[in-house]
């Protein structure tokens, strides 16, 4: 399909199921390369379920764990401000060696919440990867360790993404046409 609609918005086909496998076995194999030591894998949902899903196929490191999280919605106070956690980590996870699995990062402001609720966990390393990255709309400075594909400041929807909750089952990633 090369182009469609969604909440009547229109979209146009941007990224292939032919060039996300491509970038899927290159996020991979850096990933391998690394030689990461019992890596313990955060897929951070909804938006990231297809990419995590199709990832970890492609991991061979021996004593590799995945675990789905969500950020909480909610907004509670501390001397930064708001505070969102992640919900679905119940278990100990000091010591370990972390590769957070987003599906995009644009400003980075999620990130930091992810980060700031590791803070307290005391992992050995944190490692990000990301499908999709946004460089001209990122304020924050984590270095991302692995990115799929840097793409402009367009809002894109599918393999995971959605408008408004719909277009996540969508097997490409499609952009919003100007
Ligand atoms: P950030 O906090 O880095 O600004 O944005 C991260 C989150 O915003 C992503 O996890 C995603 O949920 C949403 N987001 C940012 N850009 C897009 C986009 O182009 N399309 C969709 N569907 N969601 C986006």
């Amino acid at each position: 399909m090369k182009s469609l609609s969604l909440h009547n918005k229109q979209f146009e086909l941007f990224i292939s199921k032919e060039e996300i496998s491509i970038i899927i076995s290159k996020i991979a194999n850096n990933i391998n390369n690394d030689r990461i030591v019992d890596p313990l894998f955060i897929s951070i949902l909804n938006g990231s379920f297809l990419f995590t899903a199709d990832l970890m196929k492609q991991i061979i490191l021996p004593n590799t764990e995945i675990s789905f999280v969500k950020l909480s919605s909610y907004t509670g106070t501390n001397s930064s401000g708001k505070v969102r956690d992640l919900i679905g980590i119940d278990k100990d996870i000091s010591g370990r060696n972390v590769i957070i699995v987003e599906d995009i990062v644009d400003t980075g402001n999620t990130l930091d919440h992810i980060m700031d609720s590791l803070e307290s966990k005391n992992v050995n390393k944190i490692y990000i990867a990301t499908l999709l990255f946004k460089p001209n709309a990122y304020i924050k400075d984590f270095p991302i360790d692995y990115i799929g594909k840097e793409i402009p400041n367009n809002f894109v929807v599918g393999y995971g993404l959605d408008y408004d909750e719909i277009g996540r089952n969508l097997p490409c990633i499609y952009k919003l046409k100007e």
